[in-house]
């Protein structure tokens, strides 16, 4: 069975925090190699030097399978699990991604592009073909199209439609009213694949990426310490 780390080729730049020595100075440095910081580091390194700071682990080989969803969120503990607990500010015990990766390595793996309100209404003027090109790349690295739906998704999809939450769209990416069949990070052997792999397609002259690095704070100044 093919499993996403075979093609790990980030693993040439990634390094344990305490083994780094950062004698050096970058043009960005990001906190949090999650489902965001991925991507960004990914494509900022293209033209720019870039550090990207991960507080989890980088390699963890249960959460790849579908199968094992629930016991990835079951196992969740305070030391290094891929998920950790947490209260949410409303009191909800609920989980957090700690790994490379971040909550695409942990979550459902339903995908689906966001919806025109979003775009309309967050207060900047996008370039849509950028946004566009933006999607195709997330989705021909990482998306399947389901081939079928198994028995939860089908009775999900069933109860939808007979409650009202019209008309059946069938498969698309993008966000429309009613039913719809999203894409899934899982493909259809139930291997999941994370926006840790968009990392594959980082400039590695450019980029370092540390796990197990906990950013405690963030100290601005116009002080080079580098010289
Ligand atoms: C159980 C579950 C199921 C979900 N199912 C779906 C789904 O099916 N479809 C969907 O679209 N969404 C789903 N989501 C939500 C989705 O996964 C998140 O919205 C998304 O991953 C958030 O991305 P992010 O980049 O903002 O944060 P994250 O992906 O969480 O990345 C943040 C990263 O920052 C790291 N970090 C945090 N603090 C520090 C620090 N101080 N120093 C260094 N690193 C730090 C974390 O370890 C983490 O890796 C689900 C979420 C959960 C928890």
């Amino acid at each position: 069975m093919y499993v996403c780390y075979a093609d790990s080729g980030y693993l040439r730049f990634t390094y344990e925090a305490t083994d780094f020595s950062p004698a050096k100075a970058y043009d960005y440095i990001i906190i949090g190699g999650g489902t965001a910081g991925c991507p960004l580091a990914a494509t900022l390194s293209e033209s720019y030097s870039v550090l990207l700071l991960e507080r989890g682990s980088s390699l963890n080989k249960s959460v790849l399978y579908e199968s094992n969803f629930f016991q990835t969120l079951l196992a969740a503990n305070d030391n290094d699990s891929p998920a950790q607990t947490f209260i949410s500010e409303d009191g909800l015990q609920i989980v957090r991604a700690r790994i490379l990766g971040g909550g695409s390595m942990i979550n459902g793996g339903f995908y689906s592009r966001a919806d025109d309100y979003s775009y309309d209404n967050a207060g900047i003027e996008w370039d849509m073909r950028a946004v566009e090109r933006a999607y195709e790349w997330v989705e021909n690295s990482i998306v399947t199209h389901p081939a079928r739906l198994n028995r939860f998704q089908t009775s999900l999809f069933n109860g939808l439609l007979e409650s009202g939450v019209v008309p059946d769209s069938g498969f698309t990416f993008d966000h429309v009213q009613g039913t719809k069949i999203g894409g899934s990070t899982f493909n259809d052997s139930g291997i999941r694949h994370g926006a840790v792999e968009l990392l594959n397609n980082a400039n590695p002259e450019n980029l370092d990426v540390l796990v197990h690095a906990m950013v405690d704070r963030v100290i601005f100044s116009t002080f080079n310490p580098l010289g």
